[in-house]
């Protein structure tokens, strides 16, 4: 069996809330390619590339490196995937978003031969489903709070608090969300690097009050110092995901317990075999992961699902249900419900094209005039 494919299809999905954002960017619309390999047995497998700016993936820039990556893929056994990645790295450093995508499209395809679920490629699973974490964009506080407690209504027990580096207009935002969802609701706040260390502290001691358990990327990705500086001068679990944007930063974090807990993503890591490695890296410096928001269509969080399912040091909920704030989704296979996502049955991740987007292909699923 070899890859006789290789196609990249446009994966535009506006935000059903133009007005979301966090402090870096407010993307109106989340933008990706969705690559398809399909075997000269005709098996098929789609993988995700996400154009995360402030990860240093542009769509533009993704797009082209997944076709200069084309002709390394076709040809290949599917199945002899750490060949097919060592060729990927040396042809080109970094943009683990569109080497994410093929390692996922490989996955799916060996899965889906062997006619096994996902997890099965992984070890298997500990668990059939997994809490699911959701994200408020900044807002004013009173509107935030509002959105916490519909989000409450909807079965989720655990919320994440968007903030923008203001310690009092911060502490404004937890406290009205916290008074709205009631003291059961778990709480966490990602400012995206939009602190400086002094100010970090400050609020994450005030907010541990309002009782919030994690404090995700404080401050700038690369201010090790800083980062370190405030997990130590706080009770909050202090979680790296910008600064955790490869293997190596992984290891580093972890080595010099720099952070407390790493925000692990499928696409920023370069694919579901890193991801598991990190997440390993995390267990053996005893310093505690979870996944990360996974914004992009359902078949990314489907994926990630399937490897989160089988690691035994993940304690916390997980971000797979961002998918509900989009709109234009090609694909399908897991939702959110009662708070929670259940690991697909499969075969492969059990995420999959609708069958109108392959019917009509690309076109069914084009760029928003307005984007
Ligand atoms: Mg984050």
């Amino acid at each position: 069996m070899i890859v006789a494919e290789f196609d990249v299809l446009p994966c535009h999905m506006p935000q059903s809330d133009p007005g979301w954002r966090f402090s870096i960017h407010a993307n109106r619309v989340s933008k990706g390619w969705l690559v398809r390999l399909v075997t000269d047995t005709g098996v098929t497998g789609y993988g995700y590339a996400s154009a995360t700016r402030h990860m240093g993936a542009s769509a533009e820039g993704l797009k082209g490196a997944l076709e200069a990556f084309a002709p390394h893929v076709i040809g290949r056994d599917p199945f002899n995937i750490e060949a097919c990645l060592a060729v990927l790295d040396h042809e080109l450093t970094g943009i683990y978003q569109a080497k994410a995508a093929i390692d996922c499209a490989l996955h799916e395809i060996n899965a889906r031969a062997l006619d096994l679920p996902l997890h099965h490629l992984f070890g298997g699973k500990l668990r059939d489903e997994i809490p699911v974490m959701r994200v408020l964009s900044i807002k004013a506080p009173d509107e935030m709070a509002e959105r916490g407690r519909a989000l409450v209504a909807d079965g989720y027990r655990f919320i994440k608090i968007k903030v923008d580096g203001n310690v009092n207009d911060d502490f404004e935002r937890v406290r009205a969300i916290r008074d709205a969802v009631g003291p059961d609701i778990r709480l966490t706040i990602d400012a995206n690097q939009a602190y400086v260390p002094k100010d970090a502290i400050l609020i994450a001691n005030r907010v541990a009050e309002l009782g919030v358990e994690i404090f995700e990327q404080p401050v700038a990705a690369d201010d090790h110092a800083g980062l370190k500086l405030v997990t130590d001068h706080t009770p909050i679990t202090i979680e790296a995901d910008e600064s955790a944007g490869s293997l190596r930063e992984v290891m580093v974090l972890v080595a010099d317990r720099i952070v407390d807990a790493v925000s692990l993503k499928v696409p920023k890591l370069g694919g579901l075999r890193n991801a598991v490695a990190a997440a390993r890296i995390c267990e053996a410096g005893r310093v505690r992961c979870r996944f990360g928001a996974h914004v992009g269509p359902r078949l990314m969080s489907a994926q990630a699902a399937h490897v989160a399912a089988g690691l035994a040091g993940l304690e916390f909920a997980c971000e797979f249900g961002e998918f509900v704030r989009l709109t234009n989704d090609p694909t399908e296979g897991i939702e959110n419900i009662d708070g929670k996502v259940a690991v697909p049955v499969g075969p492969g991740s059990g995420g999959a094209l609708k069958p109108e987007a392959e019917a009509v292909g690309s076109d069914a699923y084009p760029m928003p005039a307005d984007a």
